[in-house]
């Protein structure tokens, strides 16, 4: 029986002020033997987030795959793990358009931080472009070929992998719960042809892209959505409380 899983992701959102606030107001409500919920924080706001967290889980944006060097402006996995983050999103969409993220890299991050004991969320979707010219499964398959290279099946197991179609992302336009349910199908389905079944039925796959209070149970309902990252909504502690209070 996997065990649910959902996360806000702040992206470059929220002062260290605000994520003792979030926090104070978030983190009682987030008390369930049944789910995990978390949120992801930026670099500066994480020790704040870890001080406030009994019951959420922190997790960070990012990673480099590096211990140390000169990588300018990057943060490694043991400077996380000093923190106490006991997540990383890697691989989200915007880090892959806007900063240079790629398969290749994507997979050492989360070889990386599988050995440091800190779990992966692995963000993987199509553009709209991919979408409408019907390689959704296509992109899915080949992402995931690329980013879960040369693993353990346990290690992948233990993943959490973000199905995210990039048009969903911050735009109202949610995929239909038809679409994400059968994307994170595909993406079950791919983790189980490349490690087997033991992983296939134990990963947990979340949907991204534009969840709301009043659309989450819906998708929480899919035999193969285990949980969901969420942006804009994850913001507001009332939304968030919101999101837990529905899914408990
Ligand atoms: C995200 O940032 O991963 C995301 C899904 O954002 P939103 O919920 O705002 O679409």
């Amino acid at each position: 029986m996997r065990k649910p899983i959902i996360v806000g992701n702040w992206k470059m959102n929220k002062t260290m002020k605000e994520t003792k606030e979030f926090m104070e107001a978030v983190d009682a409500a987030a008390a369930s033997e049944n789910a995990t919920y978390g949120i992801g924080a930026p670099y500066t706001a994480l020790s704040t987030a870890v001080a406030g967290a009994k019951n959420l889980i922190v997790a960070a944006e990012n990673c480099h795959f590096e211990d140390t060097g000169a990588f300018t402006g990057e943060v490694s996995v043991p400077m996380l793990q000093e923190i106490g983050v006991t997540h990383c999103i890697i691989g989200h969409s915007e880090r892959r358009t806007m900063f240079g993220d790629t398969d290749e890299t994507v997979n050492k991050k989360a070889k990386r931080l599988i050995e440091a004991g800190i779990t992966p969320i692995l963000c993987i979707g199509e553009t709209e472009a991919q979408y409408d010219a019907g390689d959704s499964e296509k992109v899915i398959r080949d992402q995931l070929t690329g980013s879960l290279a040369d693993m353990c099946p346990k290690c992948v197991g233990n993943m959490v992998i973000a199905y995210e179609p990039i048009w969903a992302i911050g735009t109202g336009k949610s995929a239909s719960v038809e679409i994400a349910e059968n994307c994170c199908r595909i993406v079950r389905d791919q983790v189980r042809v490349m490690y087997g079944d033991d992983a296939a039925e134990n990963v947990r796959v979340q949907y991204g892209g534009s969840v709301k209070p009043n659309n989450i149970q819906e998708y929480m309902a899919q035999p193969d959505i285990d949980g969901a990252l969420i942006g804009g909504a994850s913001l507001k502690a009332d939304s968030f409380i919101e999101i837990i209070e529905k899914t408990k």
